[in-house]
């Protein structure tokens, strides 16, 4: 039988099922149950999450001043649902990473600011068509 030393006083186990990981790259996945050996599936999911949160907000932006206007608020909506369930996920006890909370803090800002321009816009046509002319 082959002895192996421990190089220190820790064995990496497998988060998952504790299966001894000595000696296996950390981006390879466990032997023994097949999931990736650096991940806590929490946090990844409420990481995905934020990505989606900032994306959405951020996309909304955008398409409002590409050309959708007003319709870009339907762009923000996915990133409100997305924001709500990063918060309802990360408030039991499972921390986000700060990368994630910034994701979510400026997808939900972004996602707002449509909002709000796509009333102003919407306010602002209702007076054109009411008045014929730009307010
Ligand atoms: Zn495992």
């Amino acid at each position: 039988m082959p002895h192996y030393s421990p190089t220190s006083g820790l064995t990496p186990r497998c988060i998952h099922c504790g299966y001894e990981l000595t000696g296996l790259r950390v981006d390879a996945n466990c032997p023994e149950c097949g999931k990736p050996i650096w991940s806590a599936p929490a946090q990844n999911e409420s990481d995905s999450l934020a990505k989606k949160v900032q994306i959405y907000g951020v996309l909304s932006i955008i398409l409002f001043f590409a050309f959708l206007g007003p319709l870009a608020a339907l762009v923000a909506i996915p990133a409100f649902v997305f924001a709500k369930r990063f918060k309802l996920q990360t408030s039991d006890g499972l921390h986000a990473s700060p990368m994630a909370v910034s994701a979510v803090k400026v997808g939900s800002r972004c996602a707002w600011i449509t909002t709000i321009l796509s009333i102003i816009w919407a306010c602002g046509f209702g007076l054109f068509v009411a008045f014929g002319e730009f307010p």
